[in-house]
Order: structure tokens, then C-alpha cells, then sequence
């Protein structure tokens, strides 16, 4: 059985009082895209030390470089610094802790902190060599800048690897990048790109099946551009916009890995399973205040004399998201036992996962708007953004359909 330490629950009641006193007055004002998000993910991050442990991870992995280990060498601790962004992804359950407590005040503020420091820092720190873990990932992780994970594009979603038409033509002994990305998280603002492209191979003209790798860029390199935000149903607090790359000339110094023969379908591949295993924590924190400010409203609301609470049809909706809450919580507990004793969930299981906690997500905020009646259609009630913030998890990250077309694979194989 898992359970939050004395230690991580102490992080966890820190966080709390940081997203009340610091997040929360801020959201009505991001959420109108009057301040962006960045500042306060900065503050957070020197409030807990983020920016210290990147630098401190940086350092050792230096030391480790200029030694020259070879990589079945390393410490646990190494293994810790190349595995994800330094600071809070070296304790998964402080990890969830963040996504938990960030996303019971503000979902779209944990999505473009999620999608810098996780998508965009975390696929450089996994696939990346030193000197571009250094030059791109180091300042992604100490927050000085913004990381956006470019895939998406226009006609490839769901079928992103096989629809994928951006490309990279060889030019010497580097690239030039063509193509479009779409929906993707922070790139208004980002100053680091982690952008998916197919190396036009002569030898295979079926744009199809060509291997897909990563290339890094950042703002301002000529023939990169970016939109503006989109304006969208929910997550306001996170802006979404496009990437335009035309005729982009990069060196091989921007292939992420520096390796052609390394393609990075399985690296993006791991930052989908991330992604999927990474939604439960922001679940729970919205399930959980939604529960908790739908129980404070029907203690409190009186219809025919009475608290709404004492009305059955109001009790059976409570008990629903009680139930959803207990199951999210348990999804992520297991996943977070099975990191602690080095299991990895199969794709499958992520997908079960994910699956599970978006559309009882989705059940549990639109049911607080319910119980909370004309109220909870009310900006001035934080469920009304709660909700549509809920309906991204069914979308992003992969969509319903395509969790349940991965888990069936996975059963009839
Ligand atoms: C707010 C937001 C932030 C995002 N951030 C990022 C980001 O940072 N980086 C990034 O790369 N992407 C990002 N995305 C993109 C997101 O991952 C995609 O929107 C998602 O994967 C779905 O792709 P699509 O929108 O093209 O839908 P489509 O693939 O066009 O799907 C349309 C519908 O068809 C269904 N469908 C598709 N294929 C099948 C099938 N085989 N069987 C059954 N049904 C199917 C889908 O489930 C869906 O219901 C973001 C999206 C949003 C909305």
C-alpha cells in the first residue's frame, strides 16, 4: 500500500498555503490572459528551490561528463538527473503533490507549467546530449525559459506520427525544416521548441512511414514563427498557439540526440506515456475541490426549508464524485507505488488510467455545477472554470477514443 510520507505531506500542506496565498488571487486575471502564468511558475519555482536542485542536478551531471563515466556507471542519483527535470520529478509523489495542489486552483496554470518543465524539459533530458541538455534543458528546468512539446499539427492528432507532414530536409551537413504544429501549449510565449519532424528519405518516398525525430529551436531562429494565442473553451491560463516553420536551417547540433539513426518515435512515445500517467494527479486536485466546495454549497444552500444536502438526488451526485475521488486516488497511488519500486505501467494500464480519471473528471466538475444550480454556471463559482478546464483531459494527451483503441490493441493482442 502507498501513502504520503510525514515529509511529502509537509510539501503538500506548504503547497496548498503557496497556491492560496500566491496562485489564487492571480487566476482572474491570467484566466483573462491580463498577466501571463510565467512570473508565478518563477516564483514557485525559487519559493521551493526548483531552480537550486536544477542547477545542483546540472552540476553533477558535469562532473559526471568531464569524468568521462560510462553510462552503466551512474549512481542512483544520476540516474534520477537524467531521468527527468531535476527538482520535482526526482520524487514522483512530490511530482503529483504539484499537480494535485496547482490543479485544484488553477488546471491551465499546471498544463503550461507541466508542458514546459515535463514535455518540453523532460524529452530534452531524456533524449538530449549534454551539451543540449545544458544550452536547452538547464534554463527550462530554473524556469528562466519556456519550453513548448511541438507534434500536433493540423491534420495529424490522434494519428500524429503517421499523419505528420513536417519536414526535415538534409542541407549539408544540417537541416531545413518545413511544416506547421498546432494546439501546442505555451508556444506564444516559448523561448525553447522541442519540434517532431520527418527526415525526407529518398530511399522510402512513403511520407507515412519515414522516421520521425526531434529538433530543438529557439525564438527568433529565422523561419520560426508563432501565433497568437487561440482563444479556447477552457485552460485559459495556459496559451495555446501555433508554430510555423518555413524553410528553418538548423545545424546538426538541433537534432535532439545528434543521431540519425536514433529516431524519436520511442522518446515521444515515453513523453505520451508521461503524459497519460501525469493527467491523474491534476484529476484528483479537481475532483477533490470540486467535492469539497459542492459539500460546502449544500450544506449551505436551503431549497423548501431545507439544506439541499438533505435531498437524496443531491446526496447520490456527492457520493458519485466520493467514489470517483477514491478511485483517482488509488489510480495514482499505484502508480506512484510503482515507481517507487521501479515498475513502469505498460501502455495499457496508462491508458486505463487516463481514460478512468478524464471522464470522471469531467462527470465529478460538470456535477458540481449541477448541485451548485444558476451559482455554478457563475464565473464568480470556481467550478464553472474547474469544468471546462476538465474537458481538455479527455482531449489532450491523447483522446478518449484513442485510450480505448490502445487498451483494446493491448487485450486482443
Ligand atoms: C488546450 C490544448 C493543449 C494542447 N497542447 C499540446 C501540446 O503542448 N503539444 C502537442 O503536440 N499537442 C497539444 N495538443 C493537441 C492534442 O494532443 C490533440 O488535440 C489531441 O491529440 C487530439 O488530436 P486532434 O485535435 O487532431 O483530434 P483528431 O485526431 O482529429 O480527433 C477527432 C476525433 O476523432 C477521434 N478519433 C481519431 N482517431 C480515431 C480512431 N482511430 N478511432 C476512434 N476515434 C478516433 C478522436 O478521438 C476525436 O474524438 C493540445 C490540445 C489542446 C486542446
Amino acid at each position: 500500500m502507498f501513502e504520503f510520507s510525514d515529509e511529502q505531506k509537509m510539501a503538500q500542506t506548504m503547497l496548498r498555503q503557496w497556491c492560496e496565498k500566491e496562485l489564487a488571487p492571480s487566476v482572474a486575471k491570467m484566466e483573462k490572459g491580463e498577466i501571463l502564468p510565467y512570473d508565478l511558475m518563477r516564483k514557485l519555482g525559487r519559493t521551493f528551490g526548483l531552480d537550486e536542485m536544477a542547477r545542483g542536478a546540472f552540476a553533477r551531471l558535469e562532473a559526471r561528463e568531464a569524468r568521462g563515466e560510462a553510462a552503466g556507471l551512474k549512481s542512483k542519483e544520476d540516474e534520477e538527473d537524467d531521468g527527468g527535470p531535476g527538482g520535482f520529478a526526482r520524487d514522483p509523489a512530490i511530482s503529483a503533490i504539484v499537480g494535485m495542489e496547482l490543479s485544484r486552483v488553477c488546471p491551465g496554470f499546471t498544463l503550461a507549467f507541466g508542458a514546459t518543465l515535463g514535455l518540453a524539459g523532460g524529452a530534452i533530458m531524456a533524449k538530449g546530449t549534454f551539451a543540449q541538455k545544458k544550452r536547452y534543458a538547464l534554463p527550462i528546468l530554473t524556469l528562466e525559459k519556456i519550453g513548448a512539446w511541438s507534434m500536433t499539427e493540423p491534420n495529424a492528432g490522434s494519428d500524429a506520427f503517421g499523419g505528420m507532414r513536417t519536414v526535415a530536409r538534409r542541407d549539408g551537413d544540417g537541416y531545413v525544416l518545413n511544416g506547421q504544429k498546432t494546439f501546442i501549449t505555451n508556444a506564444p510565449f516559448a523561448d525553447v521548441f522541442v519540434v517532431y519532424a520527418k527526415i525526407v528519405d529518398d530511399a522510402n518516398p512513403d511520407p507515412r512511414t519515414r522516421p520521425i525525430h526531434a529538433f530543438l529551436l529557439e525564438k527568433g531562429h529565422p523561419g520560426l514563427s508563432v501565433s497568437k494565442p487561440m482563444d479556447k473553451m477552457g485552460m485559459h491560463s495556459s496559451p495555446t498557439g501555433e508554430v510555423f516553420l518555413a524553410d528553418v536551417r538548423i545545424g546538426r547540433e538541433h537534432l535532439l540526440g545528434e543521431k540519425e539513426k536514433d529516431p524519436s518515435k520511442e522518446g515521444a512515445r515515453d513523453v505520451f506515456h508521461g503524459e497519460r500517467t501525469g493527467m491523474a494527479p491534476m484529476c484528483l486536485g479537481i475532483v477533490d475541490r470540486c467535492l469539497e466546495d459542492s459539500l460546502k454549497y449544500a450544506k449551505e444552500r436551503t431549497a423548501w426549508g431545507r439544506p439541499i444536502a438533505e435531498y437524496q438526488l443531491m446526496q447520490d451526485k456527492l457520493a458519485r464524485m466520493y467514489m470517483h475521488r477514491e478511485n483517482i486516488k488509488n489510480l495514482l497511488f499505484k502508480q506512484l507505488w510503482m515507481a517507487k519500486n521501479g515498475k513502469r505501467q505498460s501502455m495499457a494500464e496508462a491508458s486505463a488510467c487516463k481514460l478512468y480519471c478524464a471522464r470522471s473528471t469531467t462527470e465529478v466538475a460538470l456535477e458540481a455545477v449541477q448541485i451548485m444550480g444558476g451559482n455554478g454556471y457563475m464565473r464568480e463559482y470556481h467550478v464553472e472554470m474547474l469544468m471546462r478546464d476538465a474537458k481538455l483531459l479527455q482531449i489532450g494527451g491523447g483522446t478518449d477514443e484513442i485510450q480505448i483503441v490502445t487498451i483494446a490493441r493491448a487485450l486482443l493482442a
